[in-house]
């Protein structure tokens, strides 16, 4: 994928992936039965659903934020293939794209510690030592979910993996946030819980525009127009749907553009009311620009 690049007032966002990984069905669509959800998006022969792993670039004045990191390069082969990675992680190259490399990055946002969006955190050393990926980043992750992370259940154990955050930690890389923080004057971070209880989103702000990088807070599309549709991954679910309906008007209020951390079909969009009284919310896509470097050169 190209980058996708949108222009927030005075502040550059690019959308990048690490790949594609695939999701059982009943995982991503929890209790919506089948019948319905497939209206939207076929499985494969597995039952499993092909699941975008995209990242956020923000350009400040401080220097670049990039918001969650893929599976990143550790996983081994065996778990790759459970997960339909076919192609190698991309996240790297696609910095590269863009013009960064890795010791470019200020600042790594983690919207959350699940392994698909931290894993690209760190990677190995010669030696089979950890080392930060991005050796001269601030990574900043809710104290919460670095609780939750660092003491996993029998339910969360397979996706909380301390070789994602703890060498941040022993390398002095990590910023823990309690709550609600502003990261730099365009950027900050919202406390939205429920898919986990430390998650977080990150909302762009710059000459009166605003938008928000949804992380699992509403990975796909269809997540944020219908409250009831929550994945089976979240684990408090009625948390989840208070959080998307804040989420949801605020965002229409705003006129928020919205980035879908996992949808193929709709990276970007804004939502808006159903025109009849019972006809749901709806999503409409944004088309990035056309030139991640210029776009208010582009036609
Ligand atoms: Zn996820």
């Amino acid at each position: 994928m190209t980058p996708l690049t949108y222009l927030i007032g005075a502040c550059r966002v690019h959308l990048i992936s690490d790949g594609v990984h695939f999701a059982d069905g009943g995982g991503v669509f929890g209790l919506v039965p089948r019948v319905l959800w497939e209206k939207i998006v076929q499985p494969d022969s597995l039952h499993r659903i092909p699941m975008e792993l995209r990242s956020c670039v923000i350009e400040t004045d401080e220097g670049p934020i990039l918001v969650d990191t893929g599976h990143g390069a550790k996983l081994p082969e065996k778990r790759r293939q459970q997960l339909g990675l076919a192609e190698p992680p991309k996240l790297l190259d696609e910095l590269a794209g863009l013009g960064y490399q890795p010791a470019d990055i200020r600042f790594v946002i983690n919207t959350h510690l699940h392994a698909d969006h931290c894993g690209g955190n760190t990677m190995y050393n010669a030696d089979g030592s950890l080392r930060p990926t991005f050796p001269n980043a601030a990574y900043f992750v809710q104290r919460l979910e670095l609780a939750d992370a660092a003491y996993p259940n029998e339910r969360t154990r397979n996706t909380y993996f301390p070789e994602n955050f703890l060498p941040l930690a022993d390398a002095g890389r990590l910023r823990i946030l309690s709550g609600d923080a502003q990261i730099t004057p365009q950027v900050r971070v919202q406390v939205t819980p429920g898919h986990t209880r430390g998650h977080q989103v990150v909302v762009i702000e710059s000459q009166g525009e605003t938008a928000v990088f949804l992380g699992d807070a509403a990975g796909l599309a269809v997540y944020l127009e219908r409250l009831a549709w929550t994945p089976a991954f979240d684990v408090e679910p009625l948390v989840s749907i208070e959080t998307k309906r804040s989420l949801r008007d605020w965002a229409w209020r705003k006129k928020a553009l919205l980035f879908f951390q996992h949808d193929l079909a709709l990276p970007a969009g804004r939502i808006a009311p159903g025109e009849h009284e019972n006809a749901h919310w709806r999503v409409t896509p944004v088309a990035a620009a056309t030139s991640p470097i210029n776009q208010e050169a582009s036609p």
